[in-house]
C-alpha cells in the first residue's frame, strides 16, 4: 500500500486530513480481491465496510489470537462456547451468526451468500446486489458488536432482536441510497422490504 502522507502532507486533499479523505484514499488504495465489491459497496454503512475490510485482512482480536499472545486463557467463543473464537467460526460458523443470517434471508427473500468465496458475488452493482452486500457487512458488524457486549457487559441480544434491528437499519440505509429511479422489477424488492414508499 502507498503511503498517503508525502514529505508530511496528506497528498489526497489539498484541504488536509480528513476522515472522509482517508476513507476515501483507503478504499482505492486497495488491490483487487475477490472480497473487494463487497467491502466497498457504496451503499455499505461506512462503519460497517471497516469492520469488514478489517475481517478480510483477518485482523480482528478474536480469542484464538489472543490465547497465541497470552492475552487470555482460553480461546473459547464468547458467544456460542462451543467452538475455538476464530473469525471464521464467528462469521461463518457459529450457530448464533447463522441464525441472525437466517432470520435476515427470511426477511430479504434471497441468500446472503456468506461464506468464505466471495468470488461468487459478482460486482454489477444492481440493487438487489447492494443491498445484499450492505447486509451482509451489517451481520458482520453486528455480530461482531454482539461478541464484544458478551466480552465486555457479559449481555448476548437473541439474534431474533439483532436481525430486527439490522433489518430497521438496512431499511433505512436504503431509503438514503435511493436516489435514481427504480425498475418495475426493483420495486418489487422494494415493496417486498417496505421501503417502496420513497420511490
Ligand atoms: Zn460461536
Amino acid at each position: 500500500m502507498k503511503n498517503g502522507y508525502s514529505d508530511g502532507q496528506w497528498t489526497a486533499d489539498v484541504k488536509g486530513y480528513s476522515i472522509r479523505s482517508g476513507y476515501d484514499w483507503l478504499r482505492v488504495q486497495q488491490p483487487k480481491q475477490d472480497w473487494v465489491p463487497l467491502v466497498w459497496n457504496k451503499w455499505n454503512i461506512p462503519k460497517h465496510t471497516i469492520i469488514a475490510w478489517i475481517i478480510m485482512n483477518n485482523g480482528l482480536n478474536v480469542k484464538e489470537k489472543l490465547r497465541k499472545i497470552g492475552y487470555c486463557t482460553d480461546d473459547c467463543c464468547l458467544i456460542c462456547g462451543s467452538d475455538v473464537e476464530t473469525q471464521e467460526h464467528l462469521f461463518f460458523d457459529c450457530r448464533y451468526s447463522q441464525k441472525v443470517i437466517h432470520q435476515m434471508e427470511n426477511w430479504c427473500g434471497f441468500p446472503l451468500q456468506t461464506n468464505r468465496s466471495m468470488g461468487m458475488l459478482s460486482s454489477k452493482g444492481n440493487l438487489k446486489q447492494k443491498v445484499q452486500f450492505l447486509m451482509i457487512t451489517a451481520c458482520y458488524y453486528q455480530v461482531w458488536m454482539q461478541r464484544n457486549s458478551a466480552r465486555m457487559k457479559q449481555v448476548l441480544l437473541m439474534p431474533e432482536k439483532v436481525a430486527e434491528y439490522i433489518i430497521e437499519e438496512v431499511k433505512s440505509r436504503i431509503r438514503r441510497k435511493l436516489t435514481k429511479p427504480v425498475s418495475s422489477t426493483e420495486k418489487k424488492w422494494l415493496a417486498k422490504w417496505g421501503v417502496l414508499g420513497v420511490c
